[in-house]
């Protein structure tokens, strides 16, 4: 016979049921079943701490409870973490050495106006705009999450956390293009996380700021 239902297990075991079908179950157990010797201990384990009465119920809780250590019950996978690739960084272009002074240098340096970031991984693009508050004391990140293999306004709602050690994690949701924004940020390398439904975009190091 197939492994008796949970119902059908619990009765047996309050010693209710029809002979045939008592006997039935009493021949599957005696099999060794692993599934079933699993299920009829922690259902024998629930009725020994159980009031020893003839009313006896399993409380929702409990069942529930048993239920979640059930070894048939479709174990959840971890979701995958997936590194993200820096791709592009409008900080890093090819310095103008040759031509370019100190000054230049520190005057580009004190104008810090916006950088341009591009991580990909798995066909998924993260965009990153680090900009400069207009108070010049705080920064602003904008980010953009582009996937290729589903409707971008299936984004909308997914968590991206953004911390450093110092703070405790701020988190945003994506709206229906994907974008999220991120104010009032005080120079700091950051980590970055989008929680996609089938995994977890990483992005460890991302520097707010002249840092
Ligand atoms: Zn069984």
């Amino acid at each position: 016979m197939r492994c008796p239902s949970l119902d059908r297990l619990t009765d047996y075991l309050r010693g209710f049921g029809v002979g045939t079908e008592r006997a039935t179950i009493q021949e599957h157990l005696n099999m060794g079943c692993p599934d079933c010797q699993q299920n009829q201990q922690w259902l024998l384990a629930v009725k020994r701490i159980a009031p020893l009465d003839d009313s006896f119920e399993f409380p929702a809780a409990v069942t529930a409870h048993i239920l979640s250590w059930m070894p048939t019950k479709p174990v959840r996978t971890p979701l995958r973490t997936l590194l993200a690739q820096l791709i592009f960084d409008s900080f890093a272009a090819p310095p103008l050495a040759e031509v370019r002074s100190a000054t230049m240098a520190d005057a580009q340096a004190d104008s810090f106006v916006a950088r341009q970031l591009l991580y990909q991984v798995d066909g998924i693009d993260v965009d990153l705009r680090i900009e400069k508050a207009a108070d010049a004391a705080s920064f602003e990140l904008l980010g953009q999450v582009l996937r290729q293999d589903v409707p971008q306004a299936d984004l909308a709602g997914q968590v991206v956390h953004l911390w450093q050690d110092d703070i405790p994690p701020i988190a945003v949701n994506l709206d229906a293009e994907g974008m999220f924004r991120i104010a009032s940020l005080s120079p700091e390398i950051y980590e970055l996380r989008v929680t996609l439904p089938d995994g977890v975009i990483a992005i460890p190091e991302i520097t707010i700021g002249e840092v």
